[in-house]
């Protein structure tokens, strides 16, 4: 199982052009389809941040002509989107090193508790940045939760509850059994509540892809969870004249560096925490390299 960072799709400074974009698919199918000329089954997912912000403002933009879709629709949008690029590119490379192999992206919803304790407490910041007025007006408009955001403007929070069931669980199992490579619960995945009937609705949430990755890893049986991001190691007193790259650290070493406050909250952390859990309940292992070190990182290098 591996789970791809922002920068796989679309790098700091970037404005996102479509054939930016592909560029970066590009580069990464490669690297994937390494690991997969290495005899690894794959299951992939990633992020969607700055794609789903994009499409965010597009509806924002255009809301006098075009009615504006609400996020989970959204968020499907952009695992259709970033899934149809990754399978196009990923096949194109796997073609490239004579391996024939289906490769598929699947919408996914993921369940989520109405009772989390993340639906009383908004944080995750999505979308364009407002003056504080036209913040006032939407949250007035929307009912949405508008909090400043570092300085640079207000912006919608919406909660970050965590994962539970993956609906699609066993879709994904049966295409893995078949040989496919399958490209799943990309941005989280959609979150759904599930009424006592079993019906299904959307929610307006975004669930963090590396806590879904774990969640999926464990659904699915995977042998190792891989956060592929833009640093080679984790680091201990990370940014400091102290800090130090970690190598294989145990799973009760692991734990005791996050209480140890090592890892930070909205990027280093849920990927620790993720990996830590996937450890800890499956006995397996889990990689947070970069990119370019995937293939050497899955043959313990
Ligand atoms: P992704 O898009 O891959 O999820 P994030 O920006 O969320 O990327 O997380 C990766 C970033 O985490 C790194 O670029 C680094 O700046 C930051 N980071 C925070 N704490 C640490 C740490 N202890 N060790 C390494 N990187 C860290
Ligand atoms: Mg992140």
């Amino acid at each position: 199982m591996v789970a791809l960072g922002g920068n796989a799709i679309l790098q700091p400074g970037q404005r996102g052009s479509y054939a930016e974009q592909r560029h970066n698919v590009d580069v990464t199918a490669a690297q994937l389809a390494d690991l997969v000329a290495a005899g690894h089954e794959l299951v992939l997912t990633h992020g969607n941040g700055p794609q789903v912000g994009n499409l965010l403002l597009q509806n924002e933009e255009a809301k006098a002509t075009v009615e504006p879709m609400p996020l989970d629709v959204l968020g499907a949008m952009t695992q259709g989107m970033i899934g149809y690029m990754f399978q196009q590119s990923l096949t194109n490379e796997l073609r490239a090193r004579g391996i024939q192999r289906p490769v598929v992206s699947l919408v996914t919803q993921v369940e989520v508790d109405v009772e989390d304790p993340a639906f009383n407490d908004p944080t995750k910041p999505i979308g364009p940045f407002y003056p504080e007025e036209e913040a006032a007006a939407i949250a007035a408009e929307r009912g949405y939760i508008m909090q400043p955001d570092s300085g640079r403007g207000w912006r919608r929070v919406v909660p970050s509850p965590q994962p539970g069931r993956v609906v699609e669980q066993e879709v994904v199992s049966g295409l893995l059994s078949q040989g496919a490579i399958i490209i799943a619960a990309g941005g989280g995945g959609v979150p759904v509540r599930t009424a006592e009937d079993g019906a299904l609705t959307g929610v307006e949430a975004v669930i963090d892809k590396d806590r879904a990755a774990a969640a999926l890893a464990r659904a699915v049986g995977a042998d190792m969870l891989m956060i592929l991001t833009d640093v080679p190691n984790v680091k201990l007193h990370y940014g400091t004249p102290n800090e130090v790259s970690l190598g294989e650290v145990s799973a009760e070493q692991m734990a005791s560096y996050v209480a140890e406050k090592h890892f930070a909250a909205g990027s280093m952390g849920p990927k620790v925490t993720s990996c830590l859990d996937f450890v800890r309940q499956t006995g397996k292992q889990a990689i947070i390299t970069a990119l370019n070190q995937a293939v050497a990182a899955a043959a313990g290098e």
